[in-house]
């Protein structure tokens, strides 16, 4: 069998009924129960003969691992994707969980962000599975809870409870067409800004904490961010103080306040020196006059694999064949498991989806079947590649 026809061994009408299936079972996140939505993975993959199994981290988070045996020990594979979405919101001309099947559109939450990536690699294993597996070493394939919560539950519980472990791993986020070879970081950091409380008559003698964070948001959007690379999509970092709590009465000098800040960070930024910057900023800010401790809340490390590196050569080499055209190559602007599977596991990781990211998260989110099957015949070619 020609690779070709290795990856044909699944057809166009079961991939758009895969992604039906997994569309109809809502996995919306809050609150996270994958529950359902595994046990559709883990039905499909169990009716093809493929070894898998459902690892419960709660009664409702449930990760679905599976792993196919190649014809001699080798490398190990890894394809990875989560199977929680987004809430459905408003505005949809669809049923948000119907998926509905229009034009060569799979319409429904998820379809693009990434249940269409999901039934692309469960295509992909059906194909090899089919074909007699032709390939040296194994694929493992995890269909995670939990990533759009920040994925304590789900790779990251894998990577450290479980100990998955792989040489290189694929993940299917919606990636525009392109090969994404990275994604921007996140950092969340916290200052609480403390003063002196009084009476609300006698402001002068308290310290007001929300005065001096409303002196520090504004001091912290000034700040320039001058690292650039152009890869990213968005070839910045970015600061954003995205939340703000603070005092006790109406009639109280608050003593406390606290804000909360999203930092997209790139891979020649470091967390150390991000958070001296806002140190010392902060610092400028309260002067004498109040004090402020600064933590950081959650790190998804920035990632950027090399263009020569033999995992990123096979995944280009794979969408040639099936484009008959070089793909763009670029780093995505939002974090992804891929942060946790480099960061963490320090696994060599690219991603490659059907999926668009202009309509992930947004109403009326589709995937379109031919994209299905190309990403399919791509995990494919990949793996025949990179095991061969
Ligand atoms: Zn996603």
């Amino acid at each position: 069998m020609t690779p070709r026809e290795v990856a044909e061994q699944v057809t166009a009408e079961e991939l758009r009924e895969m992604t039906q299936r997994l569309v109809r079972t809502p996995s919306a996140n809050p609150p996270g129960d994958v529950k359902a939505c595994a046990q559709v993975i883990g039905d499909l993959l169990a009716k093809e003969g493929i070894p898998v199994e459902q690892l419960a981290v709660t009664e409702t988070l449930v990760n679905v691992v599976a792993t196919l045996e190649g014809r001699r020990p080798g490398k190990t594979l890894w394809y990875n994707g989560h199977m929680d979405v987004v809430p459905a919101g408003s505005d949809w001309t669809r049923d948000p969980w119907g998926g509905e099947y229009i034009d060569g559109k799979i319409y429904g939450r998820g379809a693009s962000d990434m249940k269409g990536g999901l039934a692309a690699m469960i295509g992909s294993m059906v194909a090899l599975k089919r074909a007699g597996c032709p390939f040296t070493g194994k694929i493992l394939f995890t269909a995670v809870a939990d990533e759009e919560t920040g994925s304590d539950n789900g790779t990251v519980w894998l990577i450290e409870h479980h100990h998955v472990s792989a040489d290189y791993a694929i993940v299917g986020e919606p990636s525009d067409g392109w090969v994404a070879i990275g994604n921007r970081g996140v950092l969340w950091l916290e200052a609480t800004l403390k003063g002196k409380a009084s009476h609300a008559s006698r402001p002068d003698i308290g310290v007001n904490a929300i005065e001096y964070a409303a002196r520090a948001v504004t001091a912290l959007g000034k700040l320039k961010l001058a690292a650039r690379q152009e890869i990213f999509q968005i070839p910045t970092g970015s600061l954003a103080v995205t939340l703000i709590n603070g005092g006790t009465k109406v009639n109280m000098i608050p003593d406390r306040c606290t804000i909360t800040m999203d930092r997209r960070m790139l891979p020649v930024e470091t967390v150390g020196e991000i958070t001296e910057t806002i140190r010392q900023t902060l610092a400028e800010v309260v002067g004498k006059g109040a004090s402020f401790e600064l933590r950081v809340i959650k790190a998804w490390p920035p990632v950027l694999m090399d263009q020569d590196h033999p995992l990123v050569r096979a995944l280009v080499n794979a969408f040639e064949v099936v484009f008959r055209r070089p793909p763009q190559v670029r780093g995505k602007a939002a974090s992804t498991d891929a942060s946790f599977i480099r960061g963490l596991a320090g696994i060599p990781v690219v991603l490659y989806g059907p999926g668009l990211v202009t309509l992930a998260h947004m109403a009326d989110e589709y995937v379109d079947v031919q994209a299905l099957v190309r990403a399919s015949h791509i995990f494919t070619l990949t793996t025949l590649d990179l095991l061969a």
